[in-house]
């Protein structure tokens, strides 16, 4: 992550650990590789050990631990297993942040229920099993969870029937989640980003200019998100920063979700995207 976009000071984080489901790709490196500068022992969770490498050569170059541990997400018994290895090596989980997640275009008349249920294994019940387990660790002593989810949660989206649904039950966890752990001084937010790069969604939602265009042409500020931007927000939750911040869904979507005009064209020159051209003249 860049050095002049955050806000939040040196040594936030420290003597803390950090437990990042996918957290050695995309967003969820972005997220790693703050919290790790901000003084957080990272435990980097998700299938392929050789996705962390990026994660702890930053560890090492910046002076933070890496647990890099093989888990999917989908099988409790391995969630429990490495909950535990974490907590034998740092002592303790102060910060969860629920990232990882698959994903791809498919319309609902041709997505196999092989298809629909994998991602809601992943993105739903996955997010289940490690808050559930991550909880229990926070029992004594509170912690931050932060869940990663999308606008189309409380929108829908033609063409991501099963992410929309996975997604929905996560803010839905979020809040209740908040509500039955706040006494225990753990709070649980969302971050709900709008399209931002990375290699993963470049490949699976976009995988061609046209279709990178089209993705484009939706947003109203004009440009696709970083994984920098969204990642402050979901370290900004995670933080002392937001005591008082718990159940909430955070949207940051460069204005994605906003509606379109009434009419299109010229009528009245309401133009949703922000313009790349110069403006038109004011009329007279
Ligand atoms: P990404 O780089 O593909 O990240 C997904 C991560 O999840 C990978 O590191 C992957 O690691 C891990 N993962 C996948 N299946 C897993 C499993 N069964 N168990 C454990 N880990 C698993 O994608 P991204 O774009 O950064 O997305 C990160 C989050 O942002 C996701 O929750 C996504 O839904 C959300 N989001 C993204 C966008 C966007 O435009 N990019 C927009 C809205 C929301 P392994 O392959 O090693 O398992």
């Amino acid at each position: 992550m860049s050095e002049t976009t955050s806000l939040l000071p040196e040594g936030l984080f420290a003597g803390k650990t950090a437990f990042v489901t996918g957290g050695g790709t995309g967003l969820g490196l972005a997220v790693s590789t703050r919290l790790g500068r901000l003084g957080a022992n990272i435990v980097c969770a998700s299938r392929s050990i050789e996705h962390h490498a990026t994660l702890i050569e930053r560890g090492a170059e910046f002076g933070f631990e890496v647990l890099s541990a093989a888990l999917d997400v989908r099988e409790p018994a391995e969630v429990k297993r490495v909950v535990r290895e974490a907590c034998e090596r740092f002592g303790r989980i102060d910060v969860l942040i629920n990232n990882a997640a698959g994903n791809f275009i498919r319309p609902a008349m041709l997505l196999a229920p092989k298809g629909f249920k994998a991602v809601i294994d992943i993105a739903l019940n996955g997010v289940f099993y490690v808050s559930r387990e991550v909880g229990r660790r926070m029992r004594d002593g509170g912690g931050t969870i932060v869940n990663i989810s999308a606008p189309y949660a409380a929108t829908g989206k033609p063409g991501v029937v099963h992410s929309a649904c996975a997604k929905a039950g996560v803010e839905a966890m979020t809040r209740t989640l908040a509500a039955e752990w706040a006494h225990l001084g753990i709070r649980v937010n969302a971050v709900s980003p709008g399209p931002f790069v990375t290699a993963g969604a470049a490949e699976r939602l976009w995988p061609s200019q046209e279709m990178e265009q089209q993705v484009l042409d939706q947003i109203p500020l004009g440009r696709f998100g970083t994984t920098d931007e969204v990642g402050e927000l979901v370290c900004l939750l995670a933080s002392p920063a937001t005591p008082w911040v718990t159940g909430a869904v955070w949207l940051a979507d460069g204005g994605w979700t906003l509606p379109e005009a009434m009419v299109r064209g010229d009528v009245g020159r309401i133009d949703r995207r922000r313009p790349t051209d110069p403006p038109p003249e004011a009329a007279s």
